[in-house]
């Protein structure tokens, strides 16, 4: 195995030069389809500190659904096992915002990394929680071990203007009683998850808690076993990027997790954490230049986690 990360990243930058980044900014976000496509990033942290970066890796990236993974873990450490009574632990097959499988299935959602299992999630924070906007903040800067970190209230609110997807997976769960609150709040608060702004080097900084640091993952009162921060890998792996999950799984070979931001981060649990940032979207809504890079990076490091 080649461990030489700096030049390992200068191969990867060198190869993807030419990449022909055809894909799409996901324009029903409004606030999204205004980023500069051509924004890339790279930033692996290892589990001894040491940081390699390369291109935009401190500007702050719309995390939307990477925030899924912090949510859950903030779930999991108040409740236990017995979120997998509200949401399953199965790849979907399907879309992130699909909503089929939810009404055969009596409002149960396949896996937390989706959509309707995200709002799940959501729901039992905004149960659980006084301020769930404030926590889930002070959860996310204390694993980043930063205070600079914010919500982007005009992403919110653009994607709340026309989100009538996600509304209307809510209002299914409520109608099949998987929802204890309104739909309304628990959708505030899932756009606000989604809006969070990290930069690549805070996402690959929080993401190192997933690591096999010998220490519980979390910050605070959210503390999860590394039994549990195993288990979060798993979904990683096997629903972290929708119905393109056995792609990353064959191609990259890491557990992790994409956003519709354009962001990825994944990680090899007893060597390093990695993100990278590139806007344009393939058709399954995981950044294009993202993957192929991550690709690049296990095959030239001759590593994965098989
Ligand atoms: N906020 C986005 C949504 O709900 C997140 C989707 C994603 O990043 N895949 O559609």
């Amino acid at each position: 195995m080649n461990t030489n990360y700096s030049a390992i990243i200068e191969e990867i930058v060198a190869d993807l030069k030419d990449f022909d980044n055809q894909g799409k900014l996901p324009s029903y976000i409004p606030e999204l389809a205004k980023v500069n496509r051509d924004k890339f990033a790279i930033c692996l942290t290892t589990i001894s500190g040491q940081t390699f970066k390369y291109g935009d890796s401190e500007e702050k990236i719309s995390i939307q659904s990477i925030s899924k993974v912090l949510t859950l873990s903030m779930a999991i450490s108040l409740i236990g096992a017995e979120i997998w009574k509200r949401v399953g632990v199965e790849p979907s097959g399907n879309p992130f915002n699909s909503i089929i499988q939810l009404e055969y299935e009596n409002g149960i959602p396949r896996n937390p990394f989706i959509n309707a299992g995200a709002i799940v999630v959501s729901d039992i924070l905004v149960s659980k929680l006084k301020n769930p906007k404030q926590e889930f903040l002070n959860f996310v800067r204390g694993l980043c071990g930063k205070s600079d970190i914010f919500y982007n209230e005009q992403v919110a609110s653009s994607e709340k203007s026309v989100g009538y997807m996600n509304s209307s997976l809510a209002y299914m769960m409520k109608a099949k009683g998987n929802l204890e609150n309104e739909v309304e709040e628990v959708l505030d608060f899932y756009y606000a998850q989604c809006s969070l702004e990290l930069t690549c080097t805070e996402l690959s900084q929080a993401f190192l808690n997933f690591t096999e640091t010998g220490q519980p993952f979390g910050h605070g009162d959210f503390v999860l076993s590394e039994s549990a921060a195993r288990r979060m890998n798993a979904l990683m792996l096997t629903c972290g990027f929708y119905d393109e999950s056995g792609d990353f799984a064959f191609e990259v070979g890491l557990p992790g997790k994409s956003g519709v931001g354009g962001a990825i981060v994944a990680l090899n649990p007893q060597l390093y954490c990695v993100s990278v940032w590139s806007p344009p979207l393939n058709k399954k809504g995981n950044s294009s230049k993202g993957m192929k890079a991550l690709e690049l990076l296990t095959t030239k490091l001759g590593d994965s986690i098989f």
